[in-house]
């Protein structure tokens, strides 16, 4: 008898483990009236990217520098900043995997995949975290320490 193998349950008792990878996809992408996109991820998250974040993580070689043999060159530290730099244009797909941002300066060659955006996405909000924390440090800075009062 020729035994076949059930795929499903093999992944079922692997609990689907390859496919359980960090990576996300978006339900939805939002353009807001604040010059920001609004990401809906496919886990239910919500995240806020804004045009000048997104701008500036720009992963084109042009922007990010480009890796070659060896050496890795650096982009020019010197930009003149163009006009509409920061001016969100049109979004294209790229396949199911990726969007290519249209900027106002008609820069267009950065390829934004899900993994990199969802990327950025924890890179922001883990920094706004952290400036809230020291806010709130600052904030307690001139506080006394009072003792947690017992009663009996
Ligand atoms: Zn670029």
């Amino acid at each position: 008898m020729k035994k076949t193998t059930n795929w499903l349950n093999l992944l079922k008792t692997l609990n689907f483990a390859p496919f359980k990878r960090d990576f996300m996809t978006p339900k939805q992408i939002k353009k807001t009236d604040n010059n920001s996109l609004i990401f809906t991820w496919s886990d239910g998250n919500i995240s806020e990217l804004t045009y000048k974040k997104l701008r500036d993580s720009c992963p084109c070689a042009n922007c990010s520098g480009e890796s070659v043999i060896l050496h890795s060159v650096k982009p020019q530290k010197i930009f003149l900043e163009t006009p509409g730099r920061y001016d969100l244009k049109d979004i294209q797909p790229v396949g199911n995997y990726a969007i290519t941002l249209v900027w106002g300066d008609n820069h267009n060659t950065g390829i934004f995949s899900w993994d990199l955006l969802y990327r950025l996405a924890k890179l922001a909000e883990a920094l706004e975290a952290q400036a809230k924390q020291k806010q709130k440090d600052h904030d307690h800075h001139h506080d006394h320490n009072h003792p947690g009062n017992h009663d009996h």
